[in-house]
């Protein structure tokens, strides 16, 4: 089904994106793309098939879905793919959204097209905050773990000069998988200390296009919180929002930087989730983990105005589901994998 069943004419009323469990959407993310260069174990498979660019959302269609959401509440929208930084009209995208008041813009990449030139042009267009996804400071763990020959100390380089432009929060994210790169845990949080960032690391979630998540894959928040208080103790700092996905640690010997844990698996967050998710191809997904996605692409390119398209982003909101419920039995991985969903 494309089209989302209507919402209650209250829902309409209310002028915001709201689910029937009462949360509120005020943070979108926008995947520009499907293409990567990387194909990292825990989301893509070597062999993946991309999008044609046709079906995916023009500039100017992003604009205009970001410019309705925003003025039906969305406060922060980031972009996501897929690699976004592989986009050739990159710079065009941030533009048109950062033109749109109200709105907070920011990206997350693999790093590996962030030159210092290029990180200071997405600052000039109009990008403020910048996560980088590095899982790895070991150059043959992270040739492993993205089946990329990047090189870490690119990326490591890149969020220095994200920082030196200006790009504030810059962050860095690492999906931790057993086997795979947990004893990169501690130089990673060592590096938080020493670029003096925040480093989330995120329990690793069954989006992976292999369809190869087991639970024991996953390295749980409470190992690797331990044993990063093993290097050094933590102070924990909460949520910096109630919405926010991370919660946050500083170091006990008050060194700079900080820590995040993103505990989606074992501790979720679901209660509190203020995101919407739209894909590169135009589906609205109101979860990560959503059965059910809901297609924009022939309304927008069949002339539709923006109340029409007003009115199907309150409906797809009202279907948000409760939880990801992954830990129920009846849990099965929706179709798409990370990459194709916009992380
Ligand atoms: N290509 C960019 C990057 O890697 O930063 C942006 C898109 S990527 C899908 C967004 C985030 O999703 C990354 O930080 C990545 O580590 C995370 N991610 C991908 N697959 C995941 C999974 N199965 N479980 C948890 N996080 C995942
Ligand atoms: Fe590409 Fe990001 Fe997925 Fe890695 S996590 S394959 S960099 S989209």
């Amino acid at each position: 089904v494309a089209h989302p069943p209507a919402a209650p004419r209250a829902a309409h009323a209310l002028g915001v994106l709201t689910d029937s469990h009462g949360r509120t959407i005020r943070d979108l993310r926008l995947s520009i793309t499907d293409r990567c260069n990387f194909r990292c174990v825990y989301c893509m498979d070597p062999g993946a098939e991309f999008l044609p660019p046709s079906e995916r959302l023009t500039p100017v269609e992003l604009e205009r879905l970001a410019r309705l959401a925003a003025s039906m509440g969305v406060e922060r929208i980031r972009l996501t793919g897929g690699e976004p930084a592989l986009h050739p009209r990159l710079i065009e995208i941030i533009e048109r959204i950062a033109s749109i008041q109200g709105v907070q813009v920011a990206m997350t990449t693999n790093g590996s097209r962030a030159s210092a030139r290029a990180v200071s042009e997405w600052k000039r267009a109009g990008l403020t905050r910048l996560t980088f996804s590095l899982d790895s400071l070991s150059p043959e763990r992270f040739t492993s773990m993205s089946r990329s020959n990047a090189d870490p100390h690119a990326v490591i380089d890149a969020v220095r000069g994200a920082i030196d432009a200006g790009l504030s929060p810059v962050k860095i994210n690492a999906v931790i998988v057993r086997c795979f790169n947990e004893e990169e845990i501690v130089p990673l949080a060592g590096l938080a200390r020493t670029l003096a960032v925040e480093v989330r690391f995120i329990e690793f979630m069954p989006l992976d296009a292999g369809r190869r998540w087991r639970r024991d894959l996953m390295v749980p928040a409470s190992e690797i919180l331990e044993r990063i208080s093993r290097f050094v103790p933590l102070v924990p700092f909460g949520r910096r929002t109630e919405h926010d996905t991370a919660e946050r640690y500083g170091f006990a010997d008050a060194a700079p930087g900080s820590i995040g844990i993103i505990a989606s698996v074992t501790r979720p967050f679901c209660g509190a989730c203020s995101r919407l998710r739209i894909t590169a191809d135009g589906k609205v997904r109101p979860c990560l983990f959503s059965e059910r996605e809901w297609g924009l692409m022939p309304l927008l390119r069949d002339g539709a105005d923006d109340a029409d398209l007003r009115r199907f982003l309150v409906d797809a909101t009202w279907t948000k589901q409760p939880g990801h419920g992954i830990s129920s039995d009846e849990f099965a991985p929706p179709p798409r994998a990370m990459y194709s969903i916009g992380g």
